[in-house]
Parts: C-alpha cells; sequence; structure tokens
C-alpha cells in the first residue's frame, strides 16, 4: 500500500521543496523565467503531495500564480492601519493580495511584558 508511505511522501515533497527555493533565490536577479519555473513547480508539488506550503516560505511565493518574491520588484508590501493592523503583500505579476494580520505580533509583546 502507498498510501502508508504519506509521510514519506511528504518528506521527499518538502526536501524537493527546499531545493526549488534555494533554486529559485539564486537565479532570481539574472534568470527570473527559471524561478518563475521552480515556483509554480512547487505549487505543483504542493497540490500532488497535499500539503500546505511550509511556513518558511510562504511569505516568499505567491499562492496562486508561484512567482518567487525573490525576483526583484515582483511583488509590492504595504502596512495598513485601520481596523486592525496588517500587512498587505501584493503580487505584481497576477495581482493577488495576501493580508498578514501583525496583531498577534502585538499581543505577544504584551503578554510578554
Ligand atoms: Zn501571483
Amino acid at each position: 500500500m502507498r498510501l502508508t508511505h504519506s509521510g514519506e511522501v511528504r518528506r521527499i515533497a518538502l526536501d524537493r521543496i527546499a531545493r526549488l527555493m534555494e533554486f529559485a533565490r539564486r537565479h532570481a536577479s539574472e534568470r527570473p523565467e527559471l524561478a518563475r519555473e521552480a515556483g509554480k513547480l512547487i505549487l505543483r508539488i504542493c497540490r500532488k503531495a497535499r500539503i500546505r506550503l511550509p511556513a518558511a516560505y510562504k511569505r516568499l511565493i505567491c499562492r496562486k500564480c508561484g512567482t518567487p518574491f525573490y525576483i526583484p520588484g515582483s511583488f509590492r508590501v504595504r502596512v495598513r492601519s485601520k481596523r486592525s493592523t496588517h500587512v498587505v503583500i501584493t503580487c505584481i505579476t497576477c495581482g493577488y493580495v495576501k493580508r498578514i494580520p501583525a496583531v498577534r505580533e502585538k499581543k505577544a509583546m504584551r503578554v510578554k511584558a
């Protein structure tokens, strides 16, 4: 049964994702088209292995079109403080908007103090 090896599939997938991210980072400036291909592959691996994009890479790649944000000028970051404080990352390639709440960081600081 191949399903019993799902832990291994996950491990291999995460390993490949890490390698592809490193590849994308290295080629982002000179060969952005290669970096984009690597990014698309990463999204496909995630879907196939049924895993989430590792948290460490979540903010470094567009989850819609796979553009690695290592490519200069591929994204825009804005901090919005209306309502709750959050960071907005916009992918220049496809326009996908990702909002990251920054409230948790504030709360964490308060708890520690
Ligand atoms: Zn995108």
